[in-house]
């Protein structure tokens, strides 16, 4: 076993996550995704050991290959910038957390109808308008809810977000405030909407106060990553 803690830090990181479901009082079911990125296909077969059934991983070119080294039935999530020349490999995920633009958004609509399925995806709001973070503000926001109705090649599940690395709590707050506000949004234009994936390592239980259904976490449970290739979710 590469990670002989991992039961023990999945139990933990559960039993902070009901807590803080039970501070926040938004009464929501939440999804620990171990998000997997730079460890190998062990990480997601000992995840799946420990009852950890869904994986992120943030680039298609490594997500693949551990696709096709795992036999457990994983449920894998794209979380990671997604480039629109490769708006096929969406349909190896059960759900795409970084719809980030709408030239994506039009190029996984169109893979989606010419295989007869729309594809499930996240829209992600850049809450904190940093620069450095893709997706949409939410003041672009409700006129691409709109647009993005006429694009029957895929489902809006929802509304991904990432808080400013060096977020206080209080901004913490703020960003996952926005990012529910946001989804709120995209369901009074219609669209299903009823996930929020927020929250990692170092924010998850604000996150999950503020009301997130899916918080994705990486080195709470396999431990750090070197730095080149932590990429946090922007390559
Ligand atoms: C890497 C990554 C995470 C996990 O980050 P940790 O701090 O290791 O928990 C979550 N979300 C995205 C988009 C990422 O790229």
């Amino acid at each position: 076993m590469q990670f002989p803690e991992l039961s023990e830090r999945v139990a933990e990181v559960r039993g902070r996550i009901a807590a803080a479901v039970a501070r926040g009082g938004h009464a929501q079911q939440v999804t620990l995704i171990a998000v997997t990125k730079t460890f190998g296909a062990d990480a997601v077969r000992e995840a799946w050991g420990a009852g950890v059934h869904d994986v992120g991983e943030n680039r298609v070119q490594e997500a693949l290959p551990k696709m096709a080294a795992v036999t457990d039935p994983v449920r894998w999530h794209l979380i990671g910038h997604l480039q629109r020349n490769k708006a096929k490999a969406a349909e190896s995920f059960v759900l795409v957390h970084s719809l980030d633009s709408a030239r994506l958004a039009d190029a996984i609509h169109e893979r989606g109808q010419a295989r007869g399925r729309p594809a499930d995806v996240l829209v992600q709001v850049n809450v904190a308008g940093e620069a450095t973070k893709f997706g949409w503000s939410p003041s672009e926001l409700e006129a691409e809810a709109e647009r993005l109705k006429g694009l029957g090649g895929l489902r809006v599940q929802g509304v991904m977000t990432m808080a400013p690395l060096d977020a206080g709590e209080a901004l913490l707050h703020r960003t996952f405030t926005g990012a529910r506000q946001a989804r709120d949004v995209l369901r009074a234009a219609g669209h299903p909407a009823a996930e929020l994936s927020m929250g990692m390592s170092n924010d998850y239980e604000i996150a999950v106060e503020e009301g997130a259904t899916m918080v994705r976490v990486g080195t709470l449970l396999f431990g750090g990553r070197t730095p080149a290739a932590a990429g946090h979710g922007d390559a």
